[in-house]
């Protein structure tokens, strides 16, 4: 599949399965634009070949925490239009011009900024409102969004594209906090005619038509979590496969201890695993057994192997007591995440959540891509 055959760890990802869970959003969320969010590296997948294959699904906007990544998205996507959710203007004025970036100014302070720019430009810059309508993250008050939107010297330097704000709490529908946020927005939202709205993540997406406004900006559930804690919608496939090499397979006796601190010891004699993957890959350390979290448990050829002892910095070991000998054998990939061990299910071992494992997954994680450059299809310039 990939040219690159070495042993470690291998991140597969899934390009069909991102488009089809961007269609999912866009089909969703109907009336609004779906953009997609990119920040980290696209969670940790690779942001050019996620940009590159969401821009030929037809997708127009997308979103970067840093302009540091907006400046590389701008390499992979000459013609997108690209926002930055956390800018410091006067950190980034300069490669946000550049790369020609669309700030989402979070204060008052912020847009003056990017306001004594555009004057010494002698043209308005583009810029979105940040709105804070209860996450007290980044994002203006609502007196300041209106005192930016009453004022005509600041607005004449403004190409307002866009008003947004974040939802704290979407992955609970039965949480009031969204209700009151909307309420909030759409309060804020007035005091701006004419310039579209955004409001929701992943999880507001789907919450409901209430949310759209006329663009979403889902990030996670384009890379194969639906973030709601209940009742998942079974549309958004799985992204991510992470698999490792199993380097050795040997019986270890009864009384002897697993890996640092042997915080286990074998009670008979077992038959181990060790694979090549650690927490420098992004194998979190808190997967050891015995540890505060539910037992991880990967799959050798889709059969069950437990996690035994520690995990250290490149490797972890394995019970390969349920793994016929015929298939744990030296140089067979492990399942650490994958159709046998969902993402979710790691995550909740780790005691973490998708987020955290996909953007943890370390760069000495060869990436390989789906569907391969032999699958492309006529015409495909990916
Ligand atoms: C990260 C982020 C998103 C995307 O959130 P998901 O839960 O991954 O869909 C959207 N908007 C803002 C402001 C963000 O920071």
């Amino acid at each position: 599949m990939d040219s690159d055959r070495g042993a470690g760890a291998r991140l597969t990802v899934d390009l069909d399965a991102i488009a089809a869970n961007w269609r999912t959003v866009r089909d969703t969320a109907i009336t609004a634009e779906a953009a997609a969010v990119l920040k980290a590296d696209a969670y940790g997948l690779g942001l050019a070949p996620v940009a590159r294959r969401l821009a030929a699904e037809g997708c127009r906007t997308f979103f970067t925490a840093l302009a540091s990544e907006g400046e590389a998205l701008r390499r992979a996507c000459p013609h997108a239009r690209i926002l930055v959710l956390s800018p410091v203007v006067a950190l980034d004025a300069e490669v946000l011009e550049r790369a020609a970036l669309v700030p989402c100014l979070p204060s008052i302070e912020e847009v003056d900024a990017w306001v004594a720019r555009a004057r010494d430009r002698g043209r308005p810059l583009p810029a979105a409102l940040h709105a804070e309508t209860g996450i007290n993250r980044l994002g203006m008050a609502a007196d300041a969004v209106h005192a930016v939107a009453t004022d005509p010297s600041r607005r004449a330097h403004l190409e307002l594209v866009l008003v947004m704000s974040h939802l704290a709490s979407a992955d609970a529908p039965a949480d009031p906090a969204s209700h009151r946020q909307r309420e909030r927005f759409d309060a804020v939202r007035a005091m701006l005619p004419g310039v579209a709205a955004s409001l929701a993540n992943s999880a507001g997406v789907f919450l409901g038509a209430d949310y759209h406004y006329q663009l979403v900006r889902p990030g996670i559930c384009l890379y194969g979590h639906d973030p709601h804690v209940h009742l998942r919608d079974p549309r958004v496939r799985p992204v991510a496969h992470l698999h490792a090499t199993l380097a050795q397979v040997k019986t270890v006796a009864a009384g002897e201890g697993i890996g640092y601190g042997a915080t286990h010891v074998c009670a008979a004699p077992t038959r181990i695993g060790v694979v090549l993957a650690g927490y420098a890959d992004g194998v979190r350390r808190s997967l050891s057994w015995p540890g505060a979290g539910p037992r991880y448990v990967a799959a050798v050829g889709g059969h069950p192997a437990p996690i035994l002892g520690r995990v250290s910095m490149d490797m972890i070991t394995l019970d390969l007591g349920a793994v016929p000998t015929t298939v744990a054998v030296p140089g067979a990939m492990v399942e650490l995440i994958g159709p046998a061990v969902p993402i979710e299910t790691m995550a909740g071992c780790a005691g973490t959540i998708p987020y955290e494992v996909l953007t943890g997954i370390s760069p000495r994680v060869r990436r390989a891509y789906l569907p391969t450059a032999e699958g492309r299809a006529p015409g495909d310039t990916r």
